[in-house]
């Protein structure tokens, strides 16, 4: 093996650099090298691919968003268009391939993997929905963000004393949801994976005015519906001084915490290594901070099991 390819590909997730950077550089350290594909598969159909060294991975590791860019391009599910994607692999002459991304990116990985060129999955998503990996990268960044907007809207719900119904991201995930409202000490959180009644977080806000607190930050998943939603079914329990705030896409930017650089680079050299020992169809995760490998196939099988103990905690601090 000579030459790897590297795409980011799905949404963006910060530290999906710090990926590009480690294989890069742990490529060039075991002398090999790295092609850069932008624009994930729509690229690698485009032949938008080039030579990406250390220096062009220089001063990324601090970056948000991707430099390699990111598209979404359902073609790649068909067949003769992955086949056409593997004529450009062969044009550049690149052996094998490393992809960041989620659930959707690892399809494209696997194809490739099929069609003879090993490919090594990598979970870059802020959602941390990917089973088989304790964390994904851009989870802990995207948190991080979601807690600073808790942090300054608490100030405010406090002044005014107001109850502010915060929509984070995660559409089939709470992950976000139910760390930032441990984070954020927030009196209370719903879930996609858990059955709420807004007549209990009523209750809840009543006695917790009744104690004094007259305000409040209620941590929604975008997957149950949306803040503004939420706020019209609380209305007609009682007069808290609902506000709707989403904290949007500023969770998908910004530059990586230290954790998400430092997972990036972990999981983008033993890509590498793998890659080097001739293992391809893998999907990298962390799991009690070592790093694991599972088949991609199993990944499809499989379903993302969030930390249910950070929801116990976030509902029992919360009264
Ligand atoms: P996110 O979790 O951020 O949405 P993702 O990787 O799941 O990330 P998708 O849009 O589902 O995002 O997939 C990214 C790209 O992977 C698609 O645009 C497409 O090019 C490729 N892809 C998705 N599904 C398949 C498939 N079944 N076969 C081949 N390629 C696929």
């Amino acid at each position: 093996m000579k030459r790897i390819g590297i795409m980011t590909s799905g949404g963006d997730a910060p530290g999906m650099n710090a990926a590009v950077r480690a294989v890069t550089r742990k490529a060039e350290h075991e002398g090999l090298e790295a092609y850069g594909i932008n624009y994930g598969f729509a690229g690698l159909l485009a032949g938008d691919i080039f030579r990406i060294d250390s220096r062009t991975a220089d001063d990324i590791i601090n970056r948000g968003g991707t430099i390699l860019y990111s598209a979404r391009f359902p073609e790649f599910a068909q067949e003769p268009v992955q086949l056409k994607g593997v004529e450009q692999l062969k044009k550049f002459g690149i052996d094998a391939i490393v992809v960041i991304g989620g659930d959707g990116s690892y399809h494209g990985a696997l194809r490739l993997n099929e069609h003879g060129f090993n490919a090594m999955g990598l979970p870059g998503t802020i959602d941390n929905d990917i089973p088989y990996t304790d964390f994904t990268i851009g989870f802990d960044s995207a948190l991080n963000t979601a807690v600073h907007a808790m942090d300054n809207l608490r100030d405010t719900a406090a002044s005014h004393e107001r109850t502010f119904v915060v929509e984070v991201m995660g559409r089939n995930a709470g992950d976000i949801a139910m760390w930032a409202a441990v984070a954020s000490a927030a009196e209370d959180v719903i879930i996609p994976e858990k059955d709420f009644d807004v007549a209990e977080v009523a209750a809840k806000l009543k006695s917790s005015r009744a104690r004094g607190q007259k305000h409040a930050i209620i941590v929604l998943a975008e997957g149950v519906m949306t803040a503004a939603e939420f706020a019209d079914k609380l209305k007609p329990y009682g007069d808290f001084q609902l506000r709707a705030t989403t904290i949007g896409h500023v969770q998908r930017g910004g530059s990586p915490t230290a954790f998400d650089r430092v997972l990036a680079s972990r999981m983008g050299s033993y890509a590498v290594e793998l890659l080097m020992e001739g293992k391809g169809g893998l999907a990298i995760g962390i799991q009690n901070n070592k790093l694991v490998t599972h088949n991609m196939l199993d990944l499809f099988d499989a379903k993302h099991e969030p930390e249910m103990d950070v929801y116990k905690v976030a509902k029992e601090l919360a009264f």
